[in-house]
């Protein structure tokens, strides 16, 4: 396996690559299983598969988050080949960002509520470093998880918007076996923190309404930032200690 740091070594990789079968997984690293099946799934549909780790400063809404986002380099790259990655690309803020964030992608409907409600600029510095990465990649197919289902549908809209030549694949969540949906920020949370996390999915798919979720998930001890029903899903985000958690489900 491959591991490439600047574009020129990213282009000369791509080049020998060819055009017709090039799968592409962008993940921030820290990976774990749920990662690992996206991996997996490109090893299966194509013959050149690509990873990318990048820790996207221009998506993060606090200066903690950020500096707490796990960066397991090593095992990354050993879980990456174990999926059956070819290359791993890991770039640098100067060469993806050369003009310091002056240009960016911006939706302006889907962008500004559920998520981007609660994370201003978090869906335009997503959408452009995902631009970016798909422009340097070249990819034939993309995959993305299920899990982040509002991300999924602005990548699948913007890739329609902008007439990027790439299939996105869209990937279930991967969750452990008490339900939990795997994501790099679950190591944060505490042992008793950790015991109530299942709870989200469990109650997610339980309940009758949005309101009813909310009320049971507050008193279980999460602060609830919204439950809502959008795009046949139900989808939810919530606090555990300083971990913001995420999940959706089909209704
Ligand atoms: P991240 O590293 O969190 O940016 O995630 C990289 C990709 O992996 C995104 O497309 C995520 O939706 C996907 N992903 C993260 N967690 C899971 C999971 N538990 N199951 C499936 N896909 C996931």
């Amino acid at each position: 396996m491959k591991v490439l740091t600047t574009l020129a070594e990213l282009r000369a990789f791509r080049r020998q690559a060819g055009d017709d079968s090039v799968g592409f997984v962008p993940t921030m690293g820290a990976l774990h299983e749920g990662h690992a099946s996206l991996i997996r799934r490109a090893r299966l549909e194509n013959r050149v598969v690509i990873v990318s780790i990048y820790v996207n400063p221009t998506q993060f809404n606090s200066a903690e988050d950020l500096a707490k986002y796990p960066r397991p380099l090593q095992a990354d790259l050993e879980a990456a080949r174990e999926a059956g990655a070819d290359a791993v690309w890991t770039p640098e803020y100067t060469e993806l960002y050369p003009d310091g964030y002056r240009y960016r992608v911006s939706e302006s409907e889907v962008a500004k509520i559920l998520e981007g409600e609660f994370r201003p600029g978090h869906f335009d510095g997503m959408l452009s470093v995902v631009l970016k990465l798909l422009n340097g990649a070249r990819p034939t197919r993309a995959y993305f998880g299920e899990k982040d289902w509002q991300q999924l549908a602005l990548v699948r809209g913007m890739v329609e918007a902008l007439l990027v030549p790439v299939e996105i694949v869209p990937v279930p969540t991967l969750r452990e076996a008490d339900g939990l949906a795997m994501s790099s920020r679950n190591v944060r949370l505490s042992p008793e923190e950790r015991r109530i996390a299942p709870l989200l999915h469990q109650v997610l798919n339980q309940v009758d309404d949005p309101d009813q979720a909310t009320r049971i998930l507050s008193e279980k001890g999460f602060r609830v930032e919204y439950v809502r029903e959008w795009d046949g899903r139900r989808l939810a985000a919530a606090w555990l200690g300083n971990v913001r958690l995420i999940d959706n489900v089909e209704i």
